[in-house]
């Protein structure tokens, strides 16, 4: 077999307890539903090989590329607040990983490929409906520029999973910074192994956090560096109502980007309370959790790295308490910062934190569509007879009413032309996201007819999400009442 994946390993050279090494299992009837073509070019790979029968073997794991790592990882993580020492990657392989176009070094990971010996009960297997939902969420967060793992391939293997309902079994082919977890490092500070918390450390500081290295406490850096990131990841994910829905440790990156989409979903209309996600019935992830938890995330990371910080533990718990309480600061002014931009404030006045949050208020308060309100004050931005379309939103058009009049009051003292603040607006609130109900609708047409052209649409809309297009209208819109989807499952 010639040599199709310019790999170059790194995590596979780390110590034997960090990984399992396992192929993928051979599937019957690899047939690719969707390649990634410019993904594939950002990494270099050659799409036309990946595409042809050679190709789609490699990515359904019916065949190990030459150069493969091949590689379960090992994490643990806290699952809805409960311990689990031991999860692993318990469906997904790690090939191996390569230096994309950028010089950026990527993972290609297959999900669904097979049992580990991290897969306890599991069949190893994924289903093609959570498939497809991983692929067009992450290749929507991508378009949206929120960091996300992407998604390279969906292929389906020609065997049957038995999920409810049983669907045809499917491989994704990820791609990441890396896979590497807050759960990652739980798995060796539980077993009280600080050399392997270090190891890990040492290669995460090399791969994500190289400015770490040359800091005064690189450990100390790195915590930082995780806490800024999460913090700016998650006030990216609540400027564009998403809700991760399992927001445990092992589906926490290190790297910073978003990861493990499952029972994930974009809210319709606004409520801070939203959980679509059937199996957290306490509401622990809900939306407006999302801070919290992340931070709560960080915590259990910084319990893990306290042994580096210092050499006694008190003192390298006070340090690692300090970094955690950065996370607030880096969040607000994250979070400030993006909602001031998607209401056309390009400048900043003191009372505009109010006004931001009273916005915000007021769509809780009306159950206004959380996109379209964004998206339609940015329309009013340039012509002020379009209020009318965002009051329409509204349960309380007398709340918004009220809001605008200061908003339109705020905005007069804004230098932009009312042109460019409309262009700078619809810049960063997008009209198209992957609604639940079309994601919905795609999984039923593709698992229920075999019918993958409302997938390819919905890719195709999604990938340019702020571009308003007549013939594209139906995307734009929330669902119809017998439309809407009020849970999403996992289906692992
Ligand atoms: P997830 O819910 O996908 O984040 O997975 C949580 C844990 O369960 C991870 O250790 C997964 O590898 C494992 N897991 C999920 N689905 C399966 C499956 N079908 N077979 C084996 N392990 C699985
Ligand atoms: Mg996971």
């Amino acid at each position: 077999m010639t040599f199709h994946f310019p790999f170059d390993n790194s995590y596979a050279a780390l110590p034997e307890t960090f990984f399992a090494r396992v192929a993928p299992t051979p599937v019957p009837a690899p047939r690719l539903i969707k390649l990634n073509r410019p993904l594939a070019a950002q990494l270099g790979l050659d799409a036309d090989w990946l595409a042809s029968p050679e190709g789609a073997a490699v990515l359904a794991g019916a065949q190990l590329p030459d150069g493969a790592a091949s590689i379960a990882m090992a994490y643990a993580g806290h699952q809805f607040g409960q311990f689990v020492p031991q999860l692993g990657d318990g469906r997904a392989i790690l090939l191996g990983e390569v230096i994309d176009k950028d010089g950026v070094r990527r993972d290609i990971q297959l999900k669904g490929s097979g049992r580990t010996p991290f897969s306890r009960m599991g069949d190893g297997r994924a289903g093609l409906g959570p498939v497809l939902r991983e692929y067009i969420v992450s290749e929507a967060m991508a378009a949206l520029g929120v960091p996300t793992t992407r998604s390279l391939a969906a292929v389906l293997t020609g065997e049957q999973v038995i999920r409810d309902p049983i669907q045809p079994g499917a491989v994704l082919t990820r791609v990441a910074s890396s896979h590497i977890r807050v759960g990652t490092f739980q798995f060796f500070a539980a077993r009280g192994d600080r050399d392997a918390v270090q190891a890990l450390a040492d290669h995460v500081i090399a791969r994500h956090y190289p400015e770490a290295a040359q800091a005064e406490a690189p450990y100390l850096a790195l915590l930082e560096g995780v806490i800024a990131r999460q913090a700016e990841l998650i006030a990216r994910w609540m400027m564009l109502g998403f809700i991760h829905g399992v927001m445990n440790t092992d589906n926490c990156s290190i790297a910073g980007e978003t990861i493990d989409y499952g029972p994930c979903a974009f809210m319709d209309r606004f409520d801070p309370k939203t959980v679509y996600s059937s199996i957290d019935q306490m509401g622990r992830y809900a939306y407006g959790n999302q801070p919290p938890i992340a931070l709560w995330n960080l915590t259990r990371l910084a319990e893990c790295l306290v042994p580096l910080l210092a050499a006694d533990d008190d003192k390298g718990v006070e340090i690692a308490q300090t970094a955690l309480g950065g996370f607030a600061e880096h969040f607000n002014s994250a979070y400030l910062a993006r909602l001031a931009a998607k209401l056309g404030l390009s400048t900043v006045q003191a009372d505009d934190p109010q006004l931001c949050q009273d916005f915000m208020a007021a769509m809780a308060r009306g159950r206004a569509d959380f996109t379209l309100a964004f998206r339609r004050l940015s329309d009013a931005a340039a012509d002020p007879s379009d209020l009318c379309a965002v009051q329409a939103l509204f349960a309380d058009p007398a709340g918004f009413d009220e809001w605008a009049v200061r908003w339109q009051q705020r905005i007069a003292a804004e230098p932009l032309k009312s042109v460019d603040r409309q262009a700078a607006m619809r810049a960063v609130n997008p009209v198209y996201i992957p609604r639940n109900h079309l994601v919905e609708a795609v999984i039923r047409a593709a698992v229920d007819r075999d019918d993958f052209a409302p997938f390819d649409e919905l890719l195709a809309v999604t990938a340019n999400p702020f571009r308003e297009l007549p013939e594209f209208e139906r995307y734009a819109q929330p669902p119809q009442p017998h439309e809407e989807v009020l849970q999403t499952f996992c289906g692992t």
